[in-house]
């Protein structure tokens, strides 16, 4: 019988205040997984630091009509503590969630503002969430016609939904109705089915339902499901900081896609 020589390069990440102290757990759960199998290991550890993951910065909570009723061209100031923010009230998103501030397809309702500083940033801006089970649930301004297909950055143009339907969307060719029966299937599953698992089957569905089969943006759609579910987790646990996730940067791309908008005049 030949035999071969396997050699494997495990990756995973370990906490500690120090470096030492994380060589010492990283060595310790090497240590236990050797012991746990027959095989004799030769190991060596050699350990990166990982650069801290920004985190957005959440500011305060107001309620829709502390901020609705103020959209337009004028900063308005903001009160958290000792120090004032001078916002800016002219997001496109501010004008759709005044218009509507439930989702299209789910129907769950934004009722929250809460002011947030990005990473490194010193402006803040609303997001808007609703709650779902106890939990805080971004809502987004989805476009009707992708931009992808011409669709323009208008409110005409504009619906809002929340992140976990959105990310469902993604930006495939879906009725509303596709992408309803796709988010019973999502609430069905949320609880029972581990991410993965859960990608798994919302991928297989959408599929399904997806005109062209070549939907290149499946699993880019899917993705954004699961950093929507993520998002959603985090806040429930997580205490006045969240991480942002791939949607808070895209939104902010969105934003910076509206001032254009709104500077070339045609937004109102
Ligand atoms: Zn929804």
């Amino acid at each position: 019988m030949p035999r071969y020589r396997v050699s494997a390069n495990l990756v995973w990440n370990v906490e500690g205040d120090t470096y030492k102290e994380a060589e010492q757990r990283a060595t310790e759960f090497l240590l236990a997984l050797i012991k746990s199998s027959d095989i004799k290991l030769k190991t060596r550890i050699s350990m990166n630091r990982l650069k801290d993951r920004p985190q957005v910065k959440r500011l305060a909570e107001f309620m829709p009509e502390d901020v609705l009723p103020f959209i337009g061209p004028n900063r308005k100031d903001y009160q958290v503590g000792e120090q004032t923010y001078k916002v800016k009230m002219n997001s496109h998103r501010y004008f759709l969630f005044s218009e509507e501030r439930k989702c299209v397809v789910c129907g769950v309702e934004g009722t929250r503002m809460v002011l947030e500083l990005p990473p490194g940033s010193q402006c803040p801006h609303f997001n808007f969430y609703a709650i779902e089970g106890g939990e805080y649930l971004l809502m987004t301004k989805d476009h009707k016609v992708p931009k992808s297909l011409g669709g323009k950055n208008s409110l005409e143009n504009y619906q809002t939904m929340c992140a976990i339907c959105n990310g469902i969307k993604g930006s495939a060719e879906l009725s509303l109705e596709d992408i309803k029966a796709l988010r019973e299937i999502y609430n069905t599953h949320r609880d029972k089915t581990t991410p993965s698992q859960l990608y798994q089957i919302i991928a297989g569905e959408k599929e399904g339902r997806t005109k062209s089969k070549s939907d290149i943006n499946v699993v880019t759609a899917v993705r954004k499901v699961l950093l929507a579910h993520a998002q959603v987790q985090s806040k429930s646990t997580g205490g006045s900081e969240v991480s942002p996730a791939r949607s808070e940067r895209e939104r902010l791309s969105e934003d910076r896609d509206s001032d254009k908008v709104a500077r070339s005049g045609t937004a109102s």
